[in-house]
């Protein structure tokens, strides 16, 4: 077994079960360990930590366990069982789709499995991970029996690029009846989608917003309703599902405003325009008053700490043209999915773009991540999905 040694009093985190060791507290490395090897951690008395996917770069250690379970035959498949057992017991209803892993949140550091109906997508974010694909894909297998129709490795994007990994995106499993479909119909709660892990953003859909549409949904009714950064029209169905009296969905992806459209088309919708257009141009070019349910969802504007206060400053200029366009006793759903944004920072820029169009804003709602998207209680960074429901008076 390869070895990492902690300085004096760095085992402090692992101790408290964070599952990251970073490169400034190791002392020395006992055999040679490459990128993605499995590593046993110990601390400057010796005392055995855990074990964990070794990488190069700020984290050092992606820790798999603090027992030796890492080193069992068995560790995929009880680690994969147990986020299945996990997403039976939350009560999805209509539903069949959604986050089968998420990384920390299920003991799995680097990894996320996305379930379509049939379809497992794959992203590995370390090497570590992707060099567990096999093993991963077995369990996988195991799991999920006869449901599981492929498995789909959705890698190239996440995982380390320098690695000399060859990243190149393609099913790893099929089974005979799975005639390489290049998308499937997912439901989520009760209506459909289409999915396409090939062509679509991350692996496909954004499992992460189900219950928030579903509020969007009570909200909607008798609403001109406004969906900023629709992707493939995830809110714009629900809104229109729930009576909406119009929907405008605005995304800058061709791609994705072509999905939209089948989308609404799939769950014979009406009163729906799709444009594809920049969404701030398009709230900013928009009459004051003409919706009165606005939502804002858009791309994370900081993806380190270093971008920071611009990211804050993104929100707050996008919100406070939301904020002036909405008419009256208008509703606005907005979120931020930086994960290094956190709720306070995020409610703050909100308070300055209410402030700043000069408007009197209660806030309704709270709302985060589904419960398929669990945080490890002792890996806070595993949260980033944040919004707020907003009254305009
Ligand atoms: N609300 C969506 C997810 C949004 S993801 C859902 O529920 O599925 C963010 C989206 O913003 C992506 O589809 C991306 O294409 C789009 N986007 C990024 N920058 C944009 C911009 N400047 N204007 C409009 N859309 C943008």
């Amino acid at each position: 077994m390869k070895r990492v040694h902690l300085k004096k009093g760095r085992e402090e985190s692992l101790l408290r079960r964070h599952p990251w060791l970073f490169s400034g507290a190791i002392s020395r490395m006992e055999g040679e360990p490459n990128e993605g090897d499995i590593v046993s951690v110990i601390s400057q008395n010796g005392e055995l930590l855990g074990y964990g996917h070794f990488q190069i770069g700020s984290i050092a250690v992606r820790v798999l366990s603090f027992d030796d379970a890492a080193l069992s035959p068995y560790f995929w498949k009880e680690r994969i069982s147990a986020a299945y057992r996990h997403r039976l017991s939350i009560s999805l209803k209509n539903t069949d789709c959604y986050r089968l892993v998420h990384g920390e949140g299920d003991g799995l550091p680097g990894l996320i499995v996305d379930w379509y109906n049939g379809v497992a997508v794959v992203q590995a974010h370390s090497v570590g991970m992707f060099l567990s694909l096999e093993k991963i894909s077995n369990a996988i297998k195991e799991v999920y029996g006869e449901q599981l129709m492929a498995i789909y490795d959705k890698s190239s994007g996440t995982a380390p690029f320098n690695a000399g990994l060859d990243l190149s995106d393609g099913y790893i499993y099929c089974n005979d009846a799975f005639e390489s479909a290049k998308e499937g119909v997912v439901v989520e709660n009760g209506h459909k989608f289409i999915v396409s892990w090939e062509e679509g953003q991350k692996t496909g859909f954004f499992l992460d917003q189900r219950e928030n549409r579903a509020l969007v949904e009570r909200y909607a009714y008798g609403r001109n309703v406004l969906n900023l950064f629709s992707y493939t029209g995830g809110f714009s169905v629900y809104a229109l599902a729930g009576g909406a009296a119009s929907v405008d969905s605005v995304d800058s992806s061709a791609k994705a405003v072509a999905m939209m459209e089948r989308n609404v088309a799939l769950n014979a919708l009406s009163n729906h325009h799709s444009f594809c257009e920049d969404a701030i141009d398009f709230v900013r070019n928009s009459p004051e008053g003409k919706y009165d349910m606005i939502i804002v969802d858009p791309p994370a504007f900081a993806k380190h700490r270093g971008a920071l206060r611009n990211a804050l400053k993104g929100y707050q200029r996008l919100n406070s043209a939301a904020i002036s366009k909405v008419a009256p006793g208008g509703i606005i759903f907005t979120f931020s999915c930086s994960q290094v944004v956190d709720s306070y920072s995020f409610a703050l820029a909100i308070f300055s773009a209410a402030a700043e169009a000069g408007r009197s804003v209660k806030i309704l709602d709270r709302l985060n991540q589904p419960a398929d998207h669990p945080v490890n209680i002792f890996h806070p960074e595993g949260e980033y999905l944040k919004g707020l429901v907003l009254y305009v008076e």
